[in-house]
């Protein structure tokens, strides 16, 4: 029954919804016209859009129509049964297909077959199912004999009944895998391709036999009925185990459901003349605009993927070296090449972007199946956005949006050294680059296990499926026995970003032992290995990475992003090292120097005891003196890595147990500089202990009690500035009093810092040095009484590292006993260490930059938790109008990235600049 609409204004109303868009179960695509387009993804899944946009773009698709994401969940509404609707619809569809082709499903002498595939709104590669060959049955299989020939047709008829009986009977694949190995066997043949008619015939009936043996029924021979025990199947493999482990990683929420695609089945594996590939318009691992791909000649699709027999390159240029030897398709089939040519540079021009593409050779005539925007690589899509945007395919703003800020992570992590001695031991394919250091695991589970403990793995397999997603996740980088550049383990670690060498047939693995043999070495499982997915080169031990030179496209790239983005992007440093890192990297500042970590240096940190056990004033500024020099020369060499950058510099933060001695010796050691005895020192350092660590007796609390080590501190920067600033270098110092909750602690503080820099000052007359003071906010209170606080601080910045654990009650070691649970039960979207929530701590940050500026319009607002490097916490913060973030020395250009995105995605990038 229909539910009855509101009533609409007459002049609104719009004629009824007779083959509306909205309305359809069923999208048909053929012979240049389809009912929908690409950009009906959320109906048609990106397979289904995307054959509707090619058909309607004149490319030869097979027709065959798509059944939309919507029935999906109709059909597990009902209870896993596909509606008379449905049907009706599907069956009109596959008329139409009929006609086009000249074929009727399940006609004995001239059989139409279909393809039934699976196909969400983003992709999900291999995670559901696909059935091919559907409609063959024991009639139809002799009409395709004696239409095309025996062999074909019974190979085609077992690899249906094997299909078909996996993904919708559940038995198993092996069963059907050992049956077809014994007959090989038996026949003394080593290859599927020696095979001929007669025994994929006998082959089927043993299949048939195997079906009925496992399942108590006969293999359907009614089409219908196989067809929608097939639709049904992909639906149901919207939930099945992999594919939902495959969302929970990739963030795709299960509300999208799959659409089903059946399309007329094209045949590459009808003879010499026919062949299947796949290929992607530029090379995914490099970007290199260059044509690129494999194939293999008289096979289906699934022989590709599968690596089973090595494919062959798609033309010159596409060729590795071992695969000299190898005819190209180009030289095999000129005009099919010369035709796919035609189509990939059409197909990229249209979507205005890397295409991955599917095709199938039947008797010499090119069928497309599929386009999608291809998986690529971090350093592939940097170059493809910026030679796109060049080419004036996109725009700049489009390329710098184009590029994940999480992925660009990747590219600034090590390679190997050039220079570290390496023992190469094999060669694989290199199949996804950068370098990886690991322990050996054999199984994805263990891989899983292992680096949730902490331990760096590289997964190695014989090859990789579906299953293994989770242990390739976790790995550092995959290592594969078989397999070429486009089987499952090369394509998911591209879109990954992780090091995969594959195909390296030189190892040899064994899996109940648990070791592998790689030319006469033996390597256990738990053996470090390193391996070069740039070369494919796999070496024993461990060797040495380097961080790479990043110039071209990247930089070309981050110069459009600083263009676009308002958020300033500063580092956390504490090292002049890491501040030139840094800025090689594109920081404008340094965001958060800690002071601590200096004083743990081996020959300061005896000073630093002496300091904090003296047990009166002239003892503790005796060592403060030892310590002053010390300081200066740490602030110095930083304000000149920064040339007059902004630097801000924290004062004391951590509880003074963290620095004191356990071990007798270092405490005689200290007893005696100070003059004492042990006991003495000991029941000091006990009187010291935070009974939570993380609170009590620290930040700007010590600088209340021992205000003597904050006035060093302010001495040592503000001479520091000094002594660059008379060298002709700009200086900008700005002193950060760290965890204050009540403003009376900042207003006490500020007349300390201010006082002492007055008298810095007065000693280094006509200096032009003004440091600047100002405040963390990282206590729930003080951002709650933040328009108070204002008033003392001439900036605020965010220690949201602090701020989470308080405002959550956790700490970050904590938080792995439960979050996870939290996320999976949906409590929590993300861990809230890694990306703030808005409900929380970014309610807080919120109220702390709204209230702060209340007092002070000016103040400066910027954050220096690990959330400054989490694309997801930048936008954030574009969003509520900081001023900067400021993230490890690694992380700068991710921020930058994300920045700029921030700005773009709020429209308010300028200039408008077009590519060039
Ligand atoms: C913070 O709390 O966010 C912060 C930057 O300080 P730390 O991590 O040193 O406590
Ligand atoms: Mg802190």
């Amino acid at each position: 029954m229909k539910t009855r609409r509101p009533a609409k204004p007459a002049a609104k109303a719009r004629p009824a919804a007779r083959g509306s868009r909205a309305a359809r179960r069923v999208y048909f695509f053929g012979a240049g016209k389809a009912d929908g387009t690409a950009g009906m993804k959320d109906l048609l899944g990106g397979k289904g859009a995307n054959l509707a946009e090619m058909t309607n773009l004149g490319v030869p698709v097979p027709p065959g129509f798509t059944i939309s994401t919507a029935e999906c969940h109709e059909y597990t509404k009902a209870g896993g049964r596909i509606s008379a609707a449905l049907k009706k619809d599907a069956l009109a569809a596959l008329a139409k297909v009929e006609k086009l082709i000249g074929m009727t499903f399940g006609n004995a002498s001239n059989p139409l077959l279909v393809s039934v595939r699976s196909g969400a709104r983003a992709s999900m590669p291999g995670m559901m199912d696909t059935i091919l060959n559907l409609g063959l049955n024991q009639k139809t299989v002799k009409g395709l004999a004696a239409s095309a020939d025996g062999r074909f047709a019974y190979d085609s008829f077992r690899r249906f009944i094997q299909m078909y009986a996996d993904v919708v009977l559940n038995v198993p694949r092996e069963r059907f895998e050992s049956r077809l190995e014994a007959l090989k066997e038996a026949r003394g043949k080593h290859l599927d391709t020696e095979l001929g008619a007669d025994d994929w015939e006998q082959l089927v009936h043993e299949y048939l036999d195997l079906v009925l043996k496992e399942t108590g029924k006969a293999f359907p021979q009614d089409p219908h009925e196989q067809l929608w025990g097939a639709i049904g199947a992909v639906f149901r493999s919207w939930n099945n185990e992999r594919a939902i482990r495959y969302r929970r990683l990739n963030d795709i929420p299960e509300s999208w459901g799959t659409a089903v695609n059946v399309q007329a089945m094209v045949f590459g594996n009808m003879g010499d003349d026919c062949a299947t590939g796949v290929a992607f318009t530029r090379d995914p691992s490099t970007g290199e605009n260059t044509f690129y791909g494999e194939y293999l000649k008289n096979a289906q699709g699934e022989d590709v993927v599968a690596g089973i027999r090595t494919p062959q390159p798609i033309n010159k240029r596409a060729r590795r070296k071992d695969q000299a030897h190898l005819p190209t398709l180009e030289e095999e089939m000129p005009s099919a090449y010369r035709e796919l040519v035609r189509i990939y540079k059409g197909l990229e021009k249209h979507y205005r972007d890397m295409q991955d593409i599917e095709f199938t050779i039947q008797r010499g005539k090119l069928w497309m199946l599929q386009t999608r925007n291809g998986k690529r690589t971090v350093r592939a899509a940097v170059k493809i956005a910026v030679d796109m945007a060049r080419e004036r395919l996109i725009t700049r703003e489009q390329a710098v949006q184009r590029v994940d800020p999480r992925a660009l992570d990747q590219l600034l992590h090590p390679t190997l050294d050039p220079r570290a001695v390496k023992k190469v031991v094999a060669r694989g394919l290199p199949a996804s680059p950068g370098a990886a250091v690991g322990n050996v695991v054999f199984n994805a589970d263990e891989a899983e296990a292992r680096a949730k403990a902490g331990e760096k793995v590289i997964l190695v397999r014989i090859e990789t499926s579906p299953e293994d997603i989770h242990g390739m996740h976790a790995a550092e980088g995959i290592l594969t026995a078989r397999g070429g550049m486009t089987s499952h383990a090369a394509v998911v670690a591209r879109g990954m970003g992780k090091c995969c060498v594959a195909g390296c047939g030189q190892i040899l693995i064994d899996y109940a032992k648990g070791e592998m043999r790689i030319e006469g070495h033996v390597v256990a499982a738990g053996d470090p290995i390193t391996i070069d997915g740039s070369t494919g080169e796999v070496m024993l031990g461990s060797v040495p990475t380097v961080t790479p030179e990043l110039g071209g496209e990247f930089s070309e790239l981050m110069k459009w992003a600083d263009q676009f983005r308002k958020l300033r992007v500063r580092t956390n440093a504490d090292t002049p090292n890491d501040a030139k890192i840094a800025r090689q990297f594109g920081a404008e500042g340094i965001g958060l120097c800690r002071t601590e970590h200096m004083f743990f240096e081996p020959n300061r940190i005896l000073a630093v005891r002496e300091m904090i056990l003296a047990s009166d004033l002239p003892k503790r500024r005796r060592a403060l003196d030892k310590l002053l020099p010390m300081q200066r020369g740490d602030f110095t060499e930083i304000f000149r890595a920064m040339e007059g950058l902004p630097v801000t510099i924290r004062l004391l933060d951590p509880p003074l147990h963290e620095f004191l001695p356990h071990e007798d010796d270092e405490i005689r050691e200290v007893a005696a500089n100070l003059g004492t005895n042990a006991a003495e020192v000991r029941a000091k350092i006990d009187s010291l202990k935070e009974f939570n660590p993380m609170l009590g007796h620290r930040g700007c609390r010590l600088g209340i009690t021992f205000p003597e080590i904050y006035a060093m501190q302010v001495r040592a920067i503000v001479e520091a500035a000094c002594e660059v600033a008379q060298s002709g270098v700009r200086v900008q110092p700005e002193i950060m009093v760290p965890l204050v909750a009540h403003v009376g602690e900042l207003s006490r503080l500020r007349k300390l810092i201010e006082d002492e820099i007055a008298g810095v000052l007065a000693e280094h007359k006509g200096v032009k040095v003004k440091p600047t003071i100002g405040t963390m906010i990282e206590v729930p209170r003080a951002a709650l009484v933040a328009e108070a606080i204002a008033r003392y601080a001439d900036f605020f910045s965010f220690g949201t590292n602090d701020l989470t654990q308080m405002t959550y009650a956790l700490s970050r070691d904590d938080a792995g006993k439960f979050l996870s649970y939290y996320q999976e039960s949906g409590i929590l979207e993300d861990d809230p260490f890694v990306s703030i929530d808005e409900e929380g701590v970014g309610a807080l940050i919120r109220i702390g930059v709204e209230n702060g500026r209340k007092t002070r319009r000016d103040l400066k607002v910027g954050i220096c938790g690990e959330h400054g490097g989490d694309p997801k916490s930048v936008k954030f913060c574009a969003r509520v109008g900081l001023d900067y973030v400021s993230c490890s020395p690694y992380r700068v250009p991710v921020a930058r990235l994300a920045a700029a995105q921030a700005a773009l995605e709020a429209g308010a990038a300028k200039p408008k600049v077009r590519g060039r």
